[in-house]
């Protein structure tokens, strides 16, 4: 995806994964300053990575999270695209948020990203994550309201937006995050799992009459956000569609 923008763009360079052990973190990060644009970071170094990063974006310190990393004058600078892409990709899809009970699914770094966006998109955000502390943690942190076990049925039918940001789904076209037979009566439901494009969640969701909305649109919307960071430019998003669906297709599970 990145590497068709750049072609789009009229730009040389490469985009490549670099495998980082946990213990190589610091190093890879001095390579990165001395000799690239920016990177993407991601499981498992979205939150330790703060520690080595010389600034911050305003999004990234609330999110606690950073998920690419721009290079400039040799300083490492912190951003999470997650939060503007999961709003740009509710936007493009005509998907309301603002003044709506929005239920979160999930409180890892992607659920805080979409938290974050919601709260500061004006939406009245709710969130409920297997592990009852680190929802807690989250809730606390971005000023969500916590769902326990009890009632998560009664969140989940009177709610207007449904997200799940767990990564239930992922790979895995029989799992869904909700109980079975749990919908909500009248909410638009969004997966940011992108792999399946179609997960468990929302065929059912569509089968039930409810607007739906894939991982893919985020997907590539915090892409596009970090190309811009790097490059300046503005990438052709037609492109990009057409890069990660032409990879997402050919890899169905
Ligand atoms: P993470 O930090 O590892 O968090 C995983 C979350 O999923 C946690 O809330 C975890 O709950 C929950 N979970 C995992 N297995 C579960 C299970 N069997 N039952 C219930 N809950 C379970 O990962 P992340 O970075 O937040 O990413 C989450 C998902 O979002 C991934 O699938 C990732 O690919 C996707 N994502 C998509 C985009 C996009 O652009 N579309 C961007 C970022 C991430 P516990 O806290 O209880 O462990």
């Amino acid at each position: 995806m990145q590497e068709a923008a750049l072609r789009a763009a009229g730009l040389s360079g490469s985009y490549r994964p670099l495998e980082t052990p946990p213990e190589r973190l610091e190093e890879r990060l001095q390579e990165v300053r001395r000799g690239y644009v920016g990177v993407n970071v991601t499981i498992p170094h979205k939150e330790s990575v703060l520690a080595w990063l010389d600034a911050l974006s305003p999004e990234a310190q609330a999110v606690g999270a950073v998920n690419t990393i721009q290079v400039r004058d040799g300083k490492l600078i912190g951003h999470n695209t997650d939060a503007p892409g999961f709003i740009a990709a509710l936007e493009e899809a005509g998907i309301a948020y603002r003044g709506k009970r929005a239920l979160v699914l999930g409180a890892g770094g992607a659920a805080r990203a979409v938290v974050y966006a919601l709260r500061e998109g004006g939406a009245w955000v709710r969130v409920h994550n297997r592990s009852l502390e680190r929802a807690r943690a989250l809730c606390r942190d971005l000023g969500a309201q916590l769902v326990a076990e009890d009632d998560l049925e009664t969140a989940v039918l009177g709610c207007d937006l449904l997200v799940n940001a767990t990564s239930v789904g992922m790979k895995d076209p029989h799992s869904s995050p909700l109980p079975e037979g749990l919908l909500p009566r009248s909410a638009a439901v969004v997966d940011i799992v992108y792999n399946p494009l179609q997960t468990r969640l929302l065929r059912e969701a569509a089968r039930a009459g409810l607007p739906t909305l894939g991982g893919v649109p985020m997907l590539v919307w915090q892409g596009a956000l970090a190309f811009e960071l790097w490059t300046g430019l503005r990438p052709n998003l037609q492109v990009m569609y057409r890069a990660a669906l032409g990879v997402l297709e050919g890899s169905a599970d």
